[in-house]
């Protein structure tokens, strides 16, 4: 016995339905990326490793564990979209065309750490990036957009929770604080935790292990880290969300796995989904185009995961694939079954035919199970008067139809 291959744990082969589904999602994302005025860019799938050390940040998850390096190179496949859309930005000095750019991309990203569920090794994001404005209406536009997705997914069930880490001097202010009360906890945190807590404290906020999500929640956090100037913009754009109708629980220990990340940061939440329960998330990232070499420009973006999304759609939207069904009965028609075949097709009317020589009632069978709406059948007496049987399947009737007339017909009907 030869073996046989299967796909890489991780990974995931993306069936008819389920491409179905991943087509409806990223058409219905470009229809509302289009109405909020962000253009598409498609990227690489491999970038220098040390654009993401220096830009999400050397003691994160990401780039501790999670990066997927090309073997002997210092090349990555790309484990996030900000870094690189910044990258992209720089390289052209888009700055100096215009003060502010929107972006948006869709496609897949990649993780090297082991695969458990809901975390995959290959997975697809769907991303926006606005660049060059500190604007608090921006913020407000980046989440309503962000939700205004879901929504046209058809995501009914979320939960938008949001937090402001303040400037870089809040931030460092607030990771003080945290090393310092996380410092009397030190034994109740897992061992990486107890490690991250003097290097990075912040990022304790964010491990997933059980015993460290106790740790976290239990803390009474507040926002007396903010300085007056990143509480009032906070306030402002939490006046803004309640103006676009924008429900939202705040959440102070939400810091998000990203060292580049000031002042707002956000998750969408979707109850179904367990413990891997965010389907998307974002912030603000008012240094990062500076750390990565650039001019000192702010900007704000967000992130979906399609996969987690598919996951919380649950049900999937399938489709009747095909319309119509031509059948064929004896080996002799084959011929002109094909040629009617041909001509359907050429009308944009989607349509097929069986090539296993199946039997009359095999090909009835399999018409059904196709989902076809409409059968046409070719018969000798018919193909005598060039005309054809056409059934209905869902009323059950049928009518003798000159083939030539065969397409009009059955366009008139699927209007109907
Ligand atoms: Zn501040
Ligand atoms: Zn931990």
């Amino acid at each position: 016995m030869k073996k046989i291959y299967t796909g890489i744990r991780g990974t995931c082969d993306f069936t008819p339905s389920k491409s179905h589904s991943f087509n409806k999602i990223t058409q219905t994302a470009r229809q509302i990326f289009k109405v909020f005025g962000y253009e598409e860019v498609i990227l690489p799938l491999l970038e220098e490793e040390d654009l993401f050390k220096r830009g999400v940040g050397e003691t994160t998850e990401i780039v501790e564990r999670q990066m997927f390096k090309i073997q002997g190179k210092s090349i990555v496949l790309r484990p996030e979209g900000t870094a690189q859309v910044v990258r992209y930005y720089l390289e052209n000095s888009l700055y100096k065309q215009s003060d502010f750019h929107k972006f948006s991309y869709i496609g897949a990203m990649f993780r090297g750490e082991r695969p458990q569920k809901g975390r995959l090794r290959q997975f697809h994001h769907i991303g926006a990036e606005a660049i060059g404005s500190d604007s608090f209406y921006l913020d407000g536009e980046i989440i309503a957009l962000s939700m205004k997705i879901l929504e046209g997914i058809g995501i009914q069930e979320k939960q938008l929770l949001i937090n402001s880490l303040g400037c870089l001097e809040d931030k460092e202010k607030f990771s003080q604080k945290i090393k310092k009360i996380l410092n009397s906890k030190k034994d109740k945190l897992c061992p990486d935790c107890q490690r991250r807590l003097e290097r990075n404290p912040l990022r304790v906020l964010d491990c997933k292990r059980q015993e460290c999500r106790g740790v976290v929640t239990s803390l009474n956090l507040g926002k007396e880290s903010l300085c007056s100037n990143c509480k009032s913009r906070f306030e402002n754009l939490l006046f803004t969300l309640d103006n676009l109708k924008i429900k939202y629980t705040q959440t102070p220990y939400l810091v998000r796995g990203l060292d580049y990340y000031t002042n707002v940061v956000f998750e969408i939440i979707s109850g179904s989904l367990g413990s891997q329960d965010a389907l998307g998330a974002g912030g603000r990232y008012n240094n990062l185009v500076r750390d990565l070499g650039g001019p000192d420009i702010p900007g704000i973006g967000f992130s979906l995961g399609i996969e987690r999304i598919l996951l919380a759609l649950k049900t999937s939207q399938e489709e009747k694939k095909i319309k119509v069904f031509i059948i064929t009965a004896s080996e002799t028609l084959l011929g002109a079954g094909f040629k009617i075949l041909q001509r359907l097709r050429e009308q944009n009317l989607a349509c097929d035919m069986d090539y296993c020589g199946k039997s009359l009632k095999g090909q009835l069978r399999y018409a059904c199970k196709r989902g076809a709406k409409y059968v046409v059948i070719l018969g000798e007496e018919e193909w005598k008067e060039q005309c054809v049987m056409l059934k209905d399947m869902e009323k059950s009737v049928q009518e003798k139809v000159k083939i030539e007339d065969l397409a009009a017909l059955l366009k008139k009907y699927m209007i109907l």
